[in-house]
């Protein structure tokens, strides 16, 4: 018999979690607003809000904790993450920050100003709000493909040349501080760009004489893809692979609550010491001095030795895999899902799904809390809330694609955690007739209103 795909770690420490009753959940659900980021922890079985910062720890990561070194400056934990990154990425110089949207902070304040253009694959929400913050604009220059949910296109996270050489075309060089590609690009559901892609922004950014920057992220999981999807890369080692994808980029932002499989962190990393020195004044102010940039020393141990794990292509497989797992059920059961599969989430089609509630009423938020109330699963609302209003028109925006995410944290979940969900979602599906009302809100905050709306049944 073939000897069936299995997880390649085993579990260490466990953390008990509190299995609700359906009432339990229609009384916290209204105490919460309808709002799902508002319900405390345990009044959630499974939860998979996000995989942001939520992944499960190695045993040499929490080893490192206790090597940490405290020292205000010259910290040997800041030489630790120095020398990964330059191994892993090239880059001689690096600043930490405390997360993602602080690296960006840190390096828009340099690079960003009025007027400016950024174009990209599909921007990341807080990428989006440090660009428009400084009253620059976000260019989506994503390929088509990744905006139909049911297109099996193999990289939907492709930069369209066509597009992006239009915007740098038609617009002076000092209007635009770089090109972004995030890798993988999380806002088109986890899809993947293509080394050939990378590559080739990367010349016609250089024709152009702009700066490439990278949205790092999810940098581990692109490589799988390059590995496992891109004719050429299939024998080479993920190292090899991501230390090629970082020649076609000048500088990088991590979120390393992502691939650096850590609960706290990021970074940002250069070639050039001219901008690593601007940036440190700023990382100075923000976020802390430039050894240690609002990490303690044991986070920036632990980061550096989840950088390494976060490339193993064992780990690597284990994680897509189970995602994959969950994708397959769902689409076995005919739930309408996003193909290909993302390589953190699956993102489930709320407007194929609820065909009875109209947009107006939120499909995916709605969706969601039928799932809170089927089984206890946390997933979040990737439509309508998120998008906000229009700025000008103050008018609800309804994105192209109205989604549920399932979104699955790092090592943390079995493949027995993955039926239950898809169970669930299944038994919502087998009664979506019946839902016939959707949502309304209450109130909103004027700029990301997700997280603190509050609603009620229509
Ligand atoms: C999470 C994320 C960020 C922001 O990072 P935080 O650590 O949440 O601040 C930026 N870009 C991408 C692609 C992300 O997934």
């Amino acid at each position: 018999m073939k000897l069936p795909f299995s997880e390649s770690f085993r579990i260490k420490a466990v953390e008990t979690i509190y299995r609700s009753t359906r009432e339990e959940r229609e009384k916290w659900i209204r105490d919460a607003k309808f709002n799902l980021f508002n319900l405390k922890s345990n009044q959630v079985f499974i939860d998979l809000l996000t995989d942001s910062g939520t992944g499960a720890m190695s045993d040499k990561q929490w080893s490192e904790l206790m090597l940490g070194d405290e020292s205000y400056a010259g910290a040997s934990s800041y030489y630790k993450m120095k020398d990964t990154i330059k191994d892993l990425f090239g880059y001689d110089y690096f600043l930490p920050t405390h997360q993602g949207r602080a690296a960006e902070n840190v390096l828009f304040s340099v690079l960003v100003k009025e007027g400016d253009l950024v174009p990209g694959n599909t921007h990341f929400d807080t990428t989006k709000v440090h660009i428009e913050y400084r009253k620059a604009l976000p260019i989506d220059c994503t390929v088509n493909e990744a905006f139909d949910s049911s297109n099996n296109h193999t990289f939907k996270g492709n930069v369209d040349l066509q597009k992006l050489e239009d915007v740098l075309k038609n617009n002076p060089k000092s209007k635009i501080p770089f090109i972004i590609v995030t890798v993988t690009c999380n806002s088109s559901g986890g899809q993947p760009v293509s080394m050939q892609n990378l590559k080739d922004v990367y010349s016609m950014a250089k024709k152009y004489d702009i700066s490439v920057l990278f949205d790092s992220a999810r940098f581990a999981e692109n490589a799988y893809y390059i590995k496992t999807l891109e004719k050429g890369y299939e024998d080479k080692a993920v190292k090899e692979i991501v230390s090629e994808m970082f020649l076609y980029a000048d500088m990088m932002t991590m979120s390393s609550k992502k691939d650096a499989i850590v609960n706290m962190g990021g970074f940002i990393g250069f070639h050039s010491e001219d901008l690593f020195k601007k940036a440190s004044v700023f990382n100075i102010m923000y976020e802390g001095y430039i050894t240690y940039g609002g990490l303690s020393g044991r986070d920036m141990n632990a980061l550096a030795q989840g950088l390494k794990e976060g490339i193993e292509f064992d780990y690597l497989e284990t994680r897509i895999k189970q995602v994959a797992y969950l994708g397959q059920k769902l689409l076995d059961y005919g739930v309408p899902v996003l193909v290909p599969f993302g390589g953190h989430a699956i993102f489930v089609d709320a407007t194929r799904f609820l065909q009875n509630i109209p947009k107006e009423e939120f499909q995916a938020q709605t969706l969601s809390i039928e799932l809170y109330l089927e089984g206890g699963v946390r997933g979040v609302e990737i439509g309508t809330l998120l998008a906000d209003r229009d700025p000008l028109t103050r008018e609800n925006r309804y994105p192209d694609l109205e989604l549920m995410r399932l979104a699955i944290p790092r090592r943390v979940y079995t493949n027995n955690h993955m039926d239950y969900v898809a169970a669930a979602v299944s038994n919502v599906y087998d009664r979506r007739n019946t839902i016939n009302k959707g949502m309304k809100i209450l109130y909103e905050a004027p700029i990301m209103r997700h997280f603190t709306i509050e609603l009620e049944r229509c």
